[in-house]
């Protein structure tokens, strides 16, 4: 492993940081600094209209999806290049939350099955912020296993008429196009009957319900879908090998959420470096001590599996699925560092207003933020599936429904 920068890469990064540094929007800044992990809400601006402002900046000056080709709106650099930008982009990073479902996963699908022609008209638009995408897969009946979901989407001349409903749809009230898994064949079994689609969200028959979160935002949505018509070439891939395309957005999503991982530990650290107890700063305390000594470990592990990621990258190739376990350590780490964080805060810590509460209430979000991470982009559990069955050669897990017709699977009489 080398952690040094190529001339190449460190001349990258200096123009990177030029440019950030010359049209950041600073006013943001320190707002940005000081939120919460997870999704931000900004005093007194929209931070989906604030961040579409600064993607489109970055359109313009060829910053925006870097890795993507230059024809379909991005500039066709090296994925190493991309790591250097986005250590770069630091803070203005959480400005580009609305689009990392469409940059990460919905843009490189559409990529590998679109049409040119659809490449070309939506994923520029789709890396100027100009349009926003979202990713149309878990239902009630299929989170982890995906392939169970139940949404129908049946033939009807040159179009399908889709019925049926996604939930958690994070961004689904702010986005313009969606990528939507079905099942058109019920009589195979599960993984053989999916069919992959994009659509507009405006279509007539679509109902998006959203749902408050344990944090107050309302992030995420339930997706109901009515006689929902969708032409036929607006098919990604071929009718039934659904489950192959979605391969290609779940590997991206794993790749895009292992870039920019949450571990609250330098927020800890600062918090108790500064927290006056009876008994002195917090950071003198034996037990306070022994705590921030086992994650500063875990920290430092985990910085160095992402570096080693990056070289990896750097050296032209693609991270494996050892690269689960950052979210894996990252998402547990965060909920036991809010949750200690509260602890040291003593009865201040039930108080969540930015205003009354000494850190702003910054340990309280990520405390009911943490939970999430610990299921979005793959549970604790399935990632450790990964591990085990992927990385370390353990018997895969038992599949009972694996070669059944779907429509023979046991619903407790469920449709
Ligand atoms: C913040 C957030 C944003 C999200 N955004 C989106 C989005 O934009 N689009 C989208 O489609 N989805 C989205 N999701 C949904 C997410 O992908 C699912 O919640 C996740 O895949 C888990 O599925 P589930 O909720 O149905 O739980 P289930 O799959 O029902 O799991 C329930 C429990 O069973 C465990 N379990 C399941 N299978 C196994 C197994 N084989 N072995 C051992 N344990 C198992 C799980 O680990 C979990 O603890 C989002 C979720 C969150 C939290």
């Amino acid at each position: 492993m080398n952690f040094d920068d190529t001339p190449e890469e460190a001349a990258f990064r200096a123009k990177a940081r030029a440019w950030i540094d010359a049209n950041a929007p600073k006013q943001f800044e320190q707002e940005l600094s000081s939120a919460s992990l997870g999704r931000i809400r900004l005093k007194n601006a929209d931070i989906v209209e604030v961040g579409k402002a600064w993607q489109k900046k970055k359109a313009e000056a060829g910053w925006a999806c870097l890795q993507w080709p230059k024809d379909y709106g991005g500039h066709g650099a090296s994925p190493i290049e991309r790591v250097i930008w986005q250590q770069e982009e630091g803070v203005y990073g959480k400005l580009t939350q609305p689009f990392q479902i469409g940059e990460g996963m919905c843009g490189p699908t559409v990529m590998a099955y679109g049409s040119e022609q659809d490449k070309r008209r939506y994923l520029p638009k789709l890396a100027s912020g100009e349009e926003i995408w979202c990713q149309l897969f878990s239902e009630p009946a299929g989170g982890s296993d995906v392939a169970g979901l139940r949404t129908r989407a049946e033939k009807r001349g040159d179009d399908w008429i889709v019925n049926g409903q996604k939930i958690w749809t994070s961004g689904a009230h702010y986005s313009d196009y969606g990528l939507l898994i079905t099942r058109t064949d019920p009589n195979v079994p599960k993984h053989k009957g999916l069919t992959m689609f994009f659509l507009d969200m405006k279509s007539k028959g679509v109902e998006i319900r959203p749902i408050r979160q344990a944090n107050g935002m309302q992030e995420f949505n339930e997706v109901y879908f009515t006689d929902v018509v969708i032409p036929d070439s607006q098919r990604l891939g071929a009718v039934g090998d659904g489950w192959n395309v979605s391969l290609t957005t779940l590997m991206n999503e794993r790749m895009s959420i292992g870039a920019r991982l949450a571990t609250g530990f330098p927020e800890m650290f600062a918090f108790c470096a500064n927290l006056m107890s009876e008994n002195g700063l917090a950071i003198d305390d034996r037990a306070t001590r022994s705590k921030l000594a086992s994650w500063a470990v875990k920290a430092s592990g985990l910085k160095y599996t992402s570096y080693r990621a990056i070289s990896a990258l750097s050296r032209g190739e693609r991270p494996g699925p050892e690269n689960s376990i950052g979210k894996l350590v990252a998402g547990t780490m965060l909920q036991d560092i809010a949750a200690y964080a509260m602890d040291l805060q003593g009865a201040a810590g039930a108080l969540t207003g930015a205003d009354e509460e000494t850190t702003q209430g910054q340990f309280q979000q990520m405390l009911l933020t943490s939970p999430s991470m610990r299921i979005a982009g793959g549970t604790d559990e399935i990632l450790r599936n990964i591990i085990a069955e992927r990385v370390l050669g353990l018997p895969g897990d038992i599949r009972v429904d694996k070669d059944v017709p779907f429509n023979k699977v046991p619903t407790k009489g469920r449709g």
